[in-house]
Order: structure tokens, then sequence, then C-alpha cells
């Protein structure tokens, strides 16, 4: 059965800077138990020893996305640590903006690889798992891009779009002991514009987000409700803008 947020093992991609970072934080605060995975492993260490620090619960490990055979390892990783897994956190991205016209192709295909071939591997990897606990949370994160497309963002919108249909798809067919969520943020505090390889684009982005931004902690605390939920109350998606982000 499942519980609110104490002891829930919760397995967090792209944990190691921003949105993932916050939640995982914010999470351990709450009795979480938190399962930290990302490329930079020395920004995971200093976080998770930090998370200790504070009597938190966690554990990490390196992890890239694009590999399927890394997402089975983490899975595989947080149920040897904690010995299960509640909550697949699916939050690795990035968003290198740019015009179609530019043809940044090799940009494409790694927003493709990470931001949606990234949450296909976690659902491959957690999916097995899930069903034999009967039980399971997959939250994915998507963005305010999921439903919008604009200049510079057509690539990004496309893997965000996809994201969304598949946690839906998802959710029609395993709703009845496995709960999925998106989480759509606006402008959010974190690293995000330094995946835009373009810097008058990059410009732009950092001047617009200067007057937006929320702190991470913010959709930190819209995954923690999503998590608290009784296991009948799957909360499909929360949006979270700031205030005055149009
Ligand atoms: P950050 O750049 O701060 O964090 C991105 C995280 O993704 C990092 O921890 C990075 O870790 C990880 N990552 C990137 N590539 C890989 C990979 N191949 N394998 C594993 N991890 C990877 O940005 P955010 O916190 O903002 O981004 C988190 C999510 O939030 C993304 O999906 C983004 O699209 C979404 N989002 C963010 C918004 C914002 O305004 N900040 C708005 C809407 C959505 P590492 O480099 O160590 O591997």
């Amino acid at each position: 059965q499942q519980k609110g947020l104490a002891e829930k093992v919760i397995a967090i991609t792209g944990a190691s800077s921003g949105i993932g970072e916050a939640t995982a934080r914010f999470l351990a605060t709450k009795g979480s138990k938190v399962v930290l995975g990302a490329r930079r492993i020395e920004n995971l260490k200093t976080i998770a020893e930090e998370i200790q620090s504070a009597g938190g619960d966690v554990c990490f490990t390196s992890l890239d996305v694009t590999k399927k055979e890394q997402l089975e390892k983490f899975i595989q990783f947080a149920q040897a640590q904690f010995g299960r897994v509640d909550v697949l956190v699916s939050n690795a991205g990035l968003m290198p903006l740019s015009l179609l016209e530019q043809l940044k192709v090799e940009e494409w295909e790694r927003m493709i690889d990470v931001n949606l071939k990234g949450v296909l591997y976690g659902i491959a990897a957690a999916l097995p798992v899930f069903k034999a606990q009967n039980s399971g949370h997959f939250i994915n994160i998507t963005s305010i891009a999921d439903r919008w497309v604009g200049p510079t963002s057509t690539i990004y919108s496309a893997t965000k779009h996809a994201v969304r249909v598949v946690s839906e798809g998802l959710r029609q067919e395993m709703g009845n002991t496995i709960r999925v969520t998106i989480i759509a943020p606006g402008a959010t505090e974190s690293e995000l514009p330094n995946t835009i390889s373009d810097s008058e684009m990059k410009k732009t982005v950092i001047e617009q987000f200067r007057i937006d931004l929320i702190p991470a902690e913010a959709i930190a605390r819209a995954i923690a409700y999503a998590v608290e939920q009784p296991a009948d109350v799957d909360v499909n998606e929360i949006v979270v803008r700031p205030t005055a982000q149009k």
C-alpha cells in the first residue's frame, strides 16, 4: 500500500542541478528516500552529502538517460539500496532553442534522445518493477511547451508534446494501480539556459527569465503534492508558472 511522502523511495533523473536537485532536497526533508541519477557525479556527491548531513536518506549513481541499460541499472540500484521503487521522476532534459532554419540537427537529435527517449527508457525500466509491486508512480517533467510552440522552441516543444501524449497513453493503459503525472513548469531557476548554444538566443532567454523566474523548489512542491495523495488519487497534470509569466 502506498504511503504519503515519508519512507517512499523516489528515483530522480537529472538530479545534479535545477529542478531535479531541488526535488531531491525537498522530498528528503519530508522523509522520502531519494535516489539521484545524472552524469555530473561530483554534483550528485555534494548534494547527497548535504542531504545526508541534514538527516535525509539518499543514494546516488551516475546515469546517462540516453542509454537504455543505464536506466535499467538505475532502477535496480534503487531497489538494491532501498528494497523497492515507489516513484520515478523523469526530469533530465535540455533546451537548446534555435530556429529550424539554423539546422542544428545534432541538437534536435540530442533533445529527442534525452527529453523523449530518456523518458521512454525510464518507463521501460520501471514498469516491470511497478507491475510486480502492484504500485508505482511515473512523474514526467514536461514544460508549458508541452502544449505550446513558438519560434525557436519547435523541437523542444515537439519532445515535450510527445512526453505529454506518452504519459496520457500510459495512464489509460496502467490506470488501476500505477499513477502517471506530468508536471509542466514555466520559467524556473536552473541551469537550463546553459544548454542553448546560440549566444544571442541565450541572452534573450536569460533576459526574459530574469523577470519571471520562480525557484526550483516551487516545482518540487508540485511534485510532492502529486506523490503524497492517497493511492486511489492520481493527479494527472500540474502546470506551474511564475505569476508574471505571460
Ligand atoms: P538543469 O539544466 O538545471 O537540469 C537538467 C538536468 O538534466 C541536469 O541534472 C542534467 O544533469 C540532466 N541531464 C541532461 N542530460 C542528461 C543525460 N543524458 N542523462 C542524465 N541526465 C541528464 O535544468 P532544469 O532543472 O530546468 O531541467 C529539468 C527539467 O525541467 C527538464 O526536463 C526541462 O525541460 C524541464 N523544464 C524546465 C523549465 C525551466 O524554466 N527551468 C521550464 C519547463 C520545463 P547532468 O548534466 O549532470 O547529466
